[in-house]
């Protein structure tokens, strides 16, 4: 069993962290909202908490918070530990993150996860990774402590690249299926019949067959519960961000990615904070055709 610094105890990091405390992990804790978790020794600091571990856990808001949180932990590290980021970050901000670790001779990963609240509860997280394959193996039991699958996708930063790609892959095939519905509705076709016919045709995909924004129709989902998250707008607006960052600052043309920001960027700010990100079929049925 291992000694785990757990540093941001939020939404995601709680379950992450009570996980590995449940697995019989010696978990230090640390956030600076002062939460308490059940089966974890709390720290006064981060440094504190990352002290002479054998790994050490951030699941923080930003890039920023990372960056600023790694140049407090790094000094602290035992130099056999694993620090492994699972936030959501720019890659310019893992890569970095990274570069301070591995100067301090610390293994170090990036590992973005996917599946939400439920999955870091359920302990069903996929993690997508970057860095060393030292690293990734050194980590590899943990990640098991809190998902079921972890992609070893490159080399630092590429667990970032990965997720970025996948969410805004996501928030485009989402606002798509929406658009489908939002025509359907004008022509008069039911709404059921169209996922019907294009959930098993070439227009199927997991926003339509797995996520389906209608209430009623298809699998239970968010939009069968007043569109309550789920994955909220708010975070596919970040994550959709982070896209046209890492599209600008690497010359991707996403000219599809930028219509889909800038779309759950007006619908956040309108009426979208709070709910799943698949009530933009609301804002969609609502806009009015300008030509
Ligand atoms: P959250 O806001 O609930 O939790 C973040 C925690 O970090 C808070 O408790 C905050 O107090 C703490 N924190 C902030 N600054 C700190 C610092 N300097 N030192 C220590 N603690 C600090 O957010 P969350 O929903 O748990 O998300 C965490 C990360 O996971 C984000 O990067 C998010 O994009 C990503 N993510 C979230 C979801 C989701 O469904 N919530 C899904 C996938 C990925």
């Amino acid at each position: 069993m291992a000694t785990i610094g757990f540093i941001g105890l939020g939404n995601m990091g709680r379950p992450m962290a009570a996980n590995l405390a449940k697995a019989g992990h010696t978990v230090t804790g640390y956030d600076t909202a002062r939460v308490d978790v059940c089966g974890m020794v709390m720290a006064q600091s981060a440094a504190e908490a990352a002290a002479d571990k054998d790994a050490v856990i951030t699941m923080l808001p930003n890039g920023d918070i990372v960056r600023s949180v790694y140049r407090e932990i790094v000094p602290a590290g035992s130099t056999s530990a694993c620090y492994i980021d699972c936030s959501t970050v720019d890659v310019e901000s893992a890569r970095a993150a990274h570069k301070m670790a591995e100067e301090a001779g610390l293994l170090s990963l990036d590992a973005p996860v996917s599946g939400g609240v439920a999955g870091a509860a359920a302990a069903t997280l996929t993690f997508m990774v970057g860095g060393s394959a030292e690293a990734f193996t050194a980590a590899s039991p943990f990640f098991q402590n809190m998902g079921k699958k972890a992609v070893h996708c490159g080399a630092a930063g590429a667990g970032q690249a990965a997720k970025i790609c996948n969410n805004m892959l996501l928030g485009i095939s989402m606002i798509g299926v929406c658009e489908a519905f939002t025509l359907a509705d004008k022509l008069g076709l039911d709404r059921q019949k169209l996922f019907d016919v294009a959930s098993a045709s070439s227009g199927s995909c997991w926003s339509l067959n797995t996520y389906c924004p209608v209430p009623r129709v298809g699998p239970k989902t968010p939009a069968d519960d007043d569109y309550k998250p789920g994955f909220a707008a708010e975070l596919m607006l970040k994550d959709l961000l982070l896209s046209q960052q890492a599209a600008k600052i690497s010359g991707a043309a996403t000219p599809l990615g930028t219509l889909a920001t800038s779309l759950y960027d007006d619908f956040v700010g309108a009426s979208g904070k709070g709910r799943d990100f698949s009530a933009i079929l609301l804002y969609l049925t609502a806009l009015e055709r300008r030509d």
